[in-house]
């Protein structure tokens, strides 16, 4: 399953965001270091046209697809080096597919701060460096070993101690291995391979107070100075305030005290549809009479690796696919009628799935 990390300094507000994410309760308290095993939350993805589509087909079950949030906790000054939770934390870091890093952007006395003042935007640099000073470590192990095969002349070898070569030069400078942009799309491969943790597509998620829910603050304002050129999405979240919200009983209940604060939808709501994006996700369904389900899958994919989401062995013995857009599906009302109507593509292994297909795999077991 596909993971976003949450990642932060102690007490930004972590426990209290992923509690309002998933179903799984984390231990909010005010103390650093309270949540210590990584907890893992599964989030659905809310999506209209899987509503839609079971207006049609009436299943006896409908399956939003999911996204897993993982806490990590733990990060501090000096992680890198092994203090705090240090190496483990990382660890946890490397498995996600993307991080999602909370900035404390609200001021409240009697929640301790880890370095003692608010300051969103050092809190930034402190764990992007332990991140870049782990992605250092790692290259630099890689170089020794690449370097020989690379002076022999292996072709990939060279190609590979190239970008490690760039990605040295900018983890020094203090930068991320993001921001390191490749020509060839074999450096890009070769990019891809090493898994550094500054190479994660990043969000940033400011925490603020219930005031400043709507149109932010100061410390908001920093922080969005400060990443202006990573173009990566800033977020704006009243944490405490939406975990308040998400105890209310009623979607009525829950949309007054939005309107109260200013919201028209909750932050946890946009939260997910950023990290959908953000990991470059898209959503492809099946539509029987048992269930109608939506499931995710990575921009690009084809369709024997999109069938292997379901089940490997879909992958494995893959025919072909019976897709309808779900456009037409909407427009003819049933997969007959689609089917009536010359709608339904019969498309093989080179087929390119796309956002909103209505799949159908055929295959061999
Ligand atoms: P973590 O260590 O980053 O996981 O932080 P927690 O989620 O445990 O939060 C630490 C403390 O800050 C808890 O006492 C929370 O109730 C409090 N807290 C979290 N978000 C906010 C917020 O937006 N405003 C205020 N005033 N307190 C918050």
């Amino acid at each position: 399953a596909l993971q976003c990390g949450i990642v932060g300094l102690p007490n930004v507000g972590k426990s209290t965001l992923f509690n309002c994410l998933s179903n799984a309760k984390a231990q909010a308290a005010n103390f650093p270091f309270c949540t210590i095993e990584p907890n893992v939350g599964v989030i659905t993805v809310p999506d209209e046209r899987l509503n839609k589509l079971a207006e049609l087909v009436h299943p006896q079950r409908i399956l939003p697809t999911t996204v897993e949030i993982v806490d990590i906790a733990g990060l501090v000054k000096g992680a890198s080096k092994g203090e705090g939770l240090g190496n483990k934390f990382l660890a946890n870091i490397r498995e996600t597919d993307a991080i999602i890093h909370v900035l404390r952007c609200f001021d409240d006395d009697n929640v301790t701060h880890v370095d003692g003042s608010i300051n969103p935007v050092r809190d930034k640099e402190i764990i992007d460096s332990e991140l870049q000073l782990k992605d250092l470590e790692t290259v630099e192990q890689r170089i020794q070993k690449v370097y020989k095969q690379a002076q022999t002349g292996d072709a990939h070898a060279k190609t590979l101690h190239n970008v490690l070569i760039q990605y040295k030069a900018a983890l020094e400078e203090g930068k991320s291995a993001r921001s390191v942009e490749f020509e060839s799309l074999d450096e890009i491969d070769a990019a891809k391979d090493l898994f550094l943790l500054t190479n994660k597509p990043v969000m940033y998620v400011c925490n603020v107070d219930e005031d400043s829910a709507s149109k932010g603050n100061k410390h908001v304002e920093a922080v969005r100075e400060a990443v202006k050129d990573e173009h990566a999405e800033i977020l704006i979240v009243a944490a405490k305030t939406e975990s308040e919200i998400a105890e209310l009983e009623t979607y009525e209940e829950r949309q007054m005290f939005l309107a109260d604060v200013g919201l028209e939808e909750s932050g946890v709501s946009r939260l997910i549809k950023s990290a959908y994006s953000l990991l470059d996700l898209q959503t492809y369904f099946t539509a029987g009479e048992v269930e109608v389900r939506a499931w995710t899958f990575h921009k690009g994919w084809k369709a024997p690796q999109c069938a292997g989401v379901i089940h490997t062995d879909f992958e494995k013995g893959f025919i072909r696919a019976e897709v309808i857009k779900y456009e037409d599906f909407i427009k003819y009302g049933s997969e007959t009628a689609v089917r009536e109507a010359g709608k339904m593509g019969v498309e093989g292994k080179e087929y390119l799935v796309q956002d909103g297909d209505i799949m159908h795999f055929r295959f061999n077991v």
